[in-house]
């Protein structure tokens, strides 16, 4: 379900922090709005009952999102992100100068846990032991990235359909998808849906998350119950968590 992104991971950047009590509130004709040194980007905020403090995130789209606590105002919120003004130029830089970057001979990509460096051999992209079709162009991110996703449309599709039986439950459809903020997710009429990044990670963590999705067919929230099932059908469930929390940042 897409409200649980707590447990999928974001890919967004975050800083988060208190207002300092003396900062100036300066003037500005919109809240919505953050002037930086070379643009201005979008800001939006979200009211979070449980946050303890503003938290302000860079998104994929480059857009602001601030989670502001039960108390907090978007005018302070606004403050707050004023404050981070430089934080955010060095993200959006880095994120530039990492999205020009082509994969080439020696680049290292996560595969089934482990980062494997993309060799180049007779005309063809070896990958660990995929062989990737031969190579077209100086950037092998796009062969590379398609031959993934092909991948793990077969090997995470079976996987789902193999754990479902196992556990005598019924999943309407399976989609493999390109997901920017999750690893998957689990509709009330069964569909399930995977992000093509889990053949990145390693098996106890792709096979943690395909059953945390199929025990959503069974209970539709995060209570205790679900939590119960997730732990019988994967004792190691807190183990994939941490490797998420660790390395999710990782995956693009
Ligand atoms: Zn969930």
């Amino acid at each position: 379900m897409s409200e649980f992104l707590w447990l999928h991971f974001s890919s967004d950047t975050l800083a988060s922090g208190p207002v300092q009590p003396s900062a100036q509130l300066q003037f500005s004709p919109s809240l919505d709005v953050l002037p930086l040194a070379s643009n201005s980007l979008p800001i939006q905020y979200v009211r979070h009952r449980r946050a303890r403090r503003y938290v302000l995130r860079l998104t994929r789209q480059g857009t602001i999102r601030i989670t502001l606590p039960r108390w907090g105002s978007k005018r302070e919120a606004f403050s707050f992100a004023q404050t981070q003004h430089r934080w955010i130029e060095k993200q959006l830089e880095r994120r530039e100068a990492n999205q020009a970057r082509p994969w080439t001979n020696g680049t290292e990509i996560w595969l089934r846990g482990e980062r494997l460096p993309i060799q180049i051999d007779d005309g063809f992209i070896l990958l660990g032991s995929e062989t990737i079709r031969p190579v077209p162009s100086d950037d092998l991110r796009p062969a590379v990235l398609s031959h993934l996703h092909q991948l793990a449309s077969k090997e995470l599709a079976a996987k789902t359909l193999e754990f479902a039986a196992m556990h005598g439950l019924k999943v309407a459809r399976i989609f493999i998808r390109d997901q920017k903020t999750r690893w998957g997710s689990c509709s009330r009429r069964g569909t399930i849906s995977l992000n093509w990044r889990l053949i990145q990670v390693p098996a106890s963590v792709s096979d943690y998350i395909i059953i945390h999705e199929l025990m959503h067919l069974r209970e539709m929230n995060h209570s205790r119950r679900f939590w119960k099932h997730v732990e019988s059908a994967c004792p190691q469930y807190r183990d994939a968590e941490r490797w998420l929390r660790k390395h999710s940042k990782e995956f693009y």
